[in-house]
């Protein structure tokens, strides 16, 4: 149920009662979790030949017997299906955690290789958009997490600011142990977000005027699913920004 209540008045203003309205909304809980089992096995049905597509495109981008205009093409073929698999799997991990919430396999991970991992796997698209990424952690820091979920954390915030920064920018992602937690820190020089903008960044399906404007490509998913993350994990995160002069990301984790 939901409740609700207000005060009755008479045409001077005179307070005549009250009113309370209480709404059964069993229905529309049920619908909302059918929406969410629907769009959670659409989206595992279409992974599958996905994967069959993407084993085949990387077998035939390293066939030394083809033309090279012939592989240009197929590359950017994968890199598109890539960017279709990731799509889906973001839109199954939405459903997934609508359905029957974010499921942690927790390990005592080493934090600073899983940093360092995502960001010389980043390393590539930073130099192709013309951005230096500087990476800072210390030697180690173990930490019970789920990996997996904690390197989509990652990719998802840098790949955010290689996205919305333009080139000659940079792009810093720091890791460091302050007072029983760990924070993790991804910053930019890129186009920045608007101080309205900034409440509603983690939102689902929600993307900026400045993105909008530039038409750079997404689809607002990826900063409500870092987020769901981190807050399985017990943790937080923020953002600053300022338009024109870059964003940073701050996720804590307690350890
Ligand atoms: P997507 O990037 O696919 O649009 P996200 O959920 O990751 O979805 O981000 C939501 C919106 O927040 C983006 O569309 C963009 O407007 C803004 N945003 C996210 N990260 C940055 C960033 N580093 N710099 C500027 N804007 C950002």
């Amino acid at each position: 149920f939901t409740t609700s209540a207000r005060q009755v008045r008479g045409p001077s203003g005179e307070r005549l009662g009250a009113a309370l309205a209480y709404q059964e909304i069993t229905d529309l809980l049920r619908a909302l979790r059918v929406k969410d089992q629907f769009v959670s096995s659409v989206s595992h049905e279409l992974r599958t030949p996905l994967t069959a597509v993407l084993g085949h495109l990387e077998m035939l981008c390293e066939d030394e017997t083809l033309p090279d205009d012939v592989v240009q093409r197929l590359q950017v073929v994968r890199r598109n299906a890539d960017r279709l698999r990731s799509l889906v799997s973001d839109v199954l991990l939405v459903a997934r955690a609508g359905e029957v919430g974010l499921e942690m396999r927790r390990t005592d991970t080493d934090l600073v290789r899983v940093v360092r991992d995502a960001v010389e796997a980043a390393r590539a698209s930073a130099e192709r958009a013309g951005l230096d990424l500087d990476v800072r952690t210390p030697d180690r820091l173990v930490v019970r997490v789920d990996e997996q979920r904690v390197r989509q954390v990652v990719d998802n915030l840098v790949s955010n600011s290689i996205k919305y920064t333009e080139p000659g920018g940079s792009v810093t992602v720091t890791l460091q142990l302050t007072a029983g937690a760990v924070e993790l820190r991804v910053s930019d020089t890129g186009i920045g977000i608007a101080a309205e903008e900034l409440g509603e960044v983690f939102n689902r399906f929600f993307r900026g005027d400045a993105a909008l404007a530039r038409h750079i490509p997404g689809t607002g998913l990826g900063l409500e699913i870092t987020s769901s993350i981190v807050t399985a994990h017990g943790g937080s995160i923020t953002v600053e920004s300022e338009p024109g002069r870059g964003s940073t990301f701050t996720v804590t984790l307690p350890c």
